[in-house]
């Protein structure tokens, strides 16, 4: 009986691995893996065999059971398997439902966290999620429900957070933003929109909850999470102040 391993590939750059995670991808028999992994970071794997189950909004995927199942069946057969994911593998990557499938079939499992879209747009941005006096407390959200999965109310999350971190919302930009402003959330919060963070191609997108829907049709296809809160302004203008200074510094 092998061990199946589910692994956070990080946001994009292939350097944004843990260590842990490189050594397992080079002893790997099997990797299955998300489409935004990026193709350095798979040939880590150099011995594996992979396939490509992941799945990108409103395109081809593999259904969720027979990823499951697949993973259960190659553990079975082969010593090393590992479910590389984007991200971190526990943030809105159905690792539960792998675990669950795994735990059901009697397989050993580990987890080996990865660098979450949020805190690498965080980083990408120079904005702290948390501030001291201004932000406490953090919402990690998506208003991207599953085919028959019950609705739940991620606009009361996005409400009750000081700084807010929207996962695959970028493609219900016009629906986002008048929820939020529907339901109180001034128009004038500051809000990012990061596209394809710690990639070559990022693209940093930057206005209010208003002009979510303007920025949205800026955007590309790469994925994008949304920041959303107060710290956003307070970074914004510390750094336009920063500019400021160096110019005047330079001028004397
Ligand atoms: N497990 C992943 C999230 C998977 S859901 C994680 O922890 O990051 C996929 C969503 O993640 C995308 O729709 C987007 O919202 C976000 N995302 C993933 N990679 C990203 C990147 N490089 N830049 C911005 N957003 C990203």
């Amino acid at each position: 009986m092998g061990r199946v391993y589910l692994v956070g590939a990080g946001p994009g750059a292939p350097d944004l691995l843990t260590l842990r995670a490189a050594e397992i991808l080079k002893r790997a028999d099997m990797v299955f893996h998300d489409a935004l992994v990026h193709p350095q970071t798979l040939a880590l794997a150099g011995r594996a065999r992979k396939v490509l189950v992941g799945k990108r909004s409103g395109r081809h995927s593999t259904a969720q059971s027979f990823i499951n199942k697949r993973l259960v069946d190659a553990a079975r057969k082969h010593g090393v398997v590992v479910r590389l994911k984007g991200g971190d593998p526990m943030l809105f990557g159905r690792a539960q439902e792998e675990i669950d499938a795994l735990r059901k079939a009697g397989i050993d499992f580990d987890i080996v966290p990865g660098v979450t879209a949020a805190t690498a747009a965080s980083a990408e941005l120079g904005v702290s999620l948390t501030r001291r006096g201004l932000a406490r407390h953090v919402a990690f959200v998506t208003p991207r429900a599953a085919q028959g999965e019950r609705d739940n109310d991620w606009a009361a999350s996005v409400l009750a957070a000081d700084t807010a971190v929207i996962y695959m919302g970028a493609g219900l930009a016009e629906a986002i933003s008048a929820e939020l402003i529907g339901r109180g959330k001034p128009k004038a919060t500051p809000l990012v929109l990061v596209e394809s963070a710690t990639l070559p191609e990022r693209r940093i997108l930057r206005g209010t909850l208003a002009d979510l829907p303007a920025l949205a049709l800026q955007a590309g296809s790469g994925p994008a999470v949304l920041l959303l809160g107060e710290v956003l302004r307070a970074a914004r203008a510390e750094s336009v102040l920063a500019e400021k200074i160096e110019a005047i510094l330079k001028r004397a």
